[in-house]
């Protein structure tokens, strides 16, 4: 018989390990997200990462959910992990080089690295070296990984196997099922030392026979962790402007694997024609992110539907030409979507625009209150950002306290 799998690829689902884990949001995550008790033990965590980051469920409501049952106080540990993301995809938006500086680095490590048997060692879980070989394979079994695992990993990975950064981000994208351009780039080159100028994550035997309940005691890491350098970064950009939606231009629906609930990011009461919901496999980097994302496509199809009252077709890929087709058959006269943070979707949705605006089709991206309010606000560390974090939740309206 089959496995149900770890992550069952609907809203509902994501909806109902949520209300699951709502009543534990306060002492028991705060006393317990630290330690990674194994893949098969129950943990503190809520392993709602996948749902977070196609946005089958929105930051807003998880963290309005738990502020529901318990005070800002109490569950503010789990508040401050979500706001980990939402910080992430605010500092990256407006410092899109540091996502093409990325690629750049990966596809010139790939090259240098390509015969070597050091990555693929690694990949394998052929070190030697207890724990991280262990994580090597949870990691591709499962798609998912504890996150003080994927720190452990991060920081043997570049301090003691002393590989290239980029690669060991790249390893986690193309088999984390919540593979993610921000949180996965930012969370490598904070352990490296790029992300917060000097300061590096070093892992100790200590640390993770504690966290992991004494399964692994490694012998032989580093014992010193030197911040890796970089070229100096250019400045934060002011968050990009988007032209306001015209509710009453007949538009086609656009849903990408950046935001698959629409439902709470545009009206419903807009001239929907028709939906699209894209299912490009070239927009997500691994087989098990890419299975997530095509059944939650056909989730997405349904409530869009329903919702919205429109017909909703599937599309392979996101290009001009496709936009153009089903704008065109639908008769609609503006495709709108909601806003896609900088990632393959962004790009894709960067290069189609200016070829629908030639055939008088605008692309229309609609962001959310939540990154609204809280992404200008991610231009220095995550001290100052937290921070604001009671001022800002009362701003759209949960309890701030
Ligand atoms: C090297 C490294 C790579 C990572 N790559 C990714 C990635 O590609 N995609 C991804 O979603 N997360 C990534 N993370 C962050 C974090 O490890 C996962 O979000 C978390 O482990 C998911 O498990 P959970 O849902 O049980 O988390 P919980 O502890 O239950 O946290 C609740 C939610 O908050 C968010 N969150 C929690 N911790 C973080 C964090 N440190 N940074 C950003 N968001 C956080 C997630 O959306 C998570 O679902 C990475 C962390 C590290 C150290």
């Amino acid at each position: 018989m089959r496995e149900p799998p770890l992550f069952p690829p609907t809203r509902t689902a994501g909806l109902d390990r949520l209300a699951a884990f709502v009543p534990h949001a306060g002492a028991d995550y705060a006393m317990g997200r630290n330690t990674d008790p194994g893949p098969d033990a129950p943990a503190a965590v809520s392993r709602l990462s996948p749902y977070l980051r196609y946005r089958l469920l929105i930051e807003q409501e998880t963290a309005s959910a738990v502020l529901a049952e318990h005070s800002l106080h109490a569950c503010e540990k789990y508040v401050q992990e979500v706001l980990w993301r939402t910080y992430w995809k605010g500092w990256l938006e407006m410092r899109p080089q540091v996502w093409a500086r990325f690629v750049a680095e990966r596809d010139r490590q790939r090259e240098a690295f390509r015969d070597t048997r050091a990555i693929a060692d690694a990949e394998a879980g052929r070190t030697g070296i207890e724990g991280f070989d262990d994580w090597a394979r949870e990691l591709v079994a499962t798609g998912y990984l504890h996150n003080h695992a994927r720190m452990w990993f991060a920081s043997i990975w570049i301090f003691t196997l002393r590989l290239p950064w980029a690669l060991g981000a790249d390893f986690f994208l193309r088999h984390l099922i919540d593979a993610d351009a921000a949180s996965n780039t930012l969370s490598w080159r904070w352990v490296a030392g790029l992300q917060t100028a000097g300061k590096t994550y070093l892992a100790t035997a200590d640390n993770i026979a504690r966290y992991t309940n004494g399964r692994f005691a490694p012998k032989g890491l580093a014992e010193q962790a030197e911040p890796l350098s970089e070229a100096a970064m250019e400045p934060a950009q002011p968050m990009p402007q988007l032209a306001p939606l015209n509710p009453r231009t007949p538009a086609l629906l656009l849903v990408t694997p950046e935001d698959m609930h629409p439902e709470s990011a545009l009206p419903r009461d807009a001239d929907w024609r028709a939906a699209l919901i894209v299912n490009d496999a070239s927009l997500l980097w691994g087989d098990g992110a890419r299975e997530f994302v095509r059944a939650a496509s056909a989730d997405a199809g349904m409530r869009v539907t329903d919702h919205f009252g429109c017909s909703a077709n599937p599309a392979a890929r996101l290009d001009a030409a496709t936009l153009i087709g089903a704008a065109h058959g639908s008769g609609a006269q503006q495709v709108v979507t909601a806003f896609a943070p900088v990632g393959p979707v962004a790009d894709a949705l960067t290069q189609a625009a200016p070829v629908l605006a030639a055939k008088g089709i605008p692309l229309v991206q609609v962001r959310r209150e939540w990154d609204d309010i809280f992404w200008p606000h991610a231009r220095k560390g995550f001290f100052p950002f937290k921070q604001q974090m009671p001022r800002l939740l009362a701003e759209i309206g949960m309890p701030g306290r």
